[in-house]
């Protein structure tokens, strides 16, 4: 069956691209690629050659209809994106709707996922957690949001690059209270792979101090709030004081 295969490529260590990952980018007709020159250096490294397709959040609406259709005249094609799980904040979910919405067989090949990475190592309650992905890249678009998430009671999972990892540390800290327990993944599976835990505050002071913990690509993970009686109480309390001035 023609089918659109979504794999993962690694987030830094190359050995991380699965044996199955390999055989299905070997055996398609094409890769779809965010960036064609680094899926062109990562396919080179494992002696793969296939033409590639580049699909980005530009031109991925326009594309999508083009690729459905080499899909329903009988191609299978693969989506990868520049590191870990395509449509993780990447591209590709238009052309798998699209897919999907043409009756293609959709199938995943799993593999790294930096979130995922950094949860798997962070010791912070796991079982219920909201991926956040990037915040908005204005500060106060991002204060913004950081203060609609501060009652969040699931732990919170923030993409960040080195250009502002400082900044975001300290609007979470101001937002979140300085001292919630939180934990930063830097360049997981790479050379200076560094996972750093505390609270806010103090990491927030330990990349200040430190020039190279300002480098490279960051998951951030913050505790939810706590989620005792005594808040739902107030939480409580403070719902029927609002309702009540409306009531007769
Ligand atoms: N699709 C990717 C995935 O599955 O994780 C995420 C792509 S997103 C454009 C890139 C962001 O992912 C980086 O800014 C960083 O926040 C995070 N990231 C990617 N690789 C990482 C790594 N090796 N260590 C820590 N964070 C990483």
């Amino acid at each position: 069956v023609p089918t659109l295969y979504v794999v993962a490529t690694p987030i830094g260590n190359l050995a991380d691209l699965t044996p199955r990952a390999q055989e299905v980018l070997r055996s398609v007709a094409a890769i779809c690629a965010e960036d064609t020159r680094r899926s062109g250096q990562l396919l080179a490294h494992f002696g793969i050659q296939q033409p590639l397709v580049a699909l980005h959040d530009h031109n991925e609406e326009a594309l999508a209809q083009r690729i459905v259709a080499r899909l329903q005249a009988g191609e299978s094609l693969a989506l990868v994106s520049d590191a870990g799980t395509p449509l993780v904040s990447d591209p590709g979910y238009r052309l798998v709707r699209a897919a999907r919405a043409a009756g293609i067989r959709v199938s995943p090949v799993p593999g790294a996922c930096a979130a995922i990475a950094a949860l798997s190592v962070a010791g912070l309650p796991s079982d219920r957690f909201t991926f956040e992905g990037f915040l908005p890249a204005k500060g106060s678009g991002r204060r913004e949001r950081l203060q609609a998430l501060a009652g969040e009671t699931r732990t919170l999972v923030f993409y960040e690059s080195s250009h502002r990892i400082a900044e975001s540390l300290a609007d979470m800290a101001a937002a979140f209270g300085a001292d919630r327990p939180a934990v930063l993944a830097r360049e997981l599976t790479k050379l200076f792979e560094t996972v750093l835990d505390g609270d806010l505050a103090g990491l927030l002071q330990q990349v200040e101090a430190d020039d190279n913990q300002r480098k490279g690509e960051f998951v951030v993970m913050v505790q939810g709030a706590a989620n005792d009686e005594e808040a739902q109480l107030a939480e409580g309390r403070r719902v029927y004081a609002k309702l009540s001035e409306h009531l007769p």
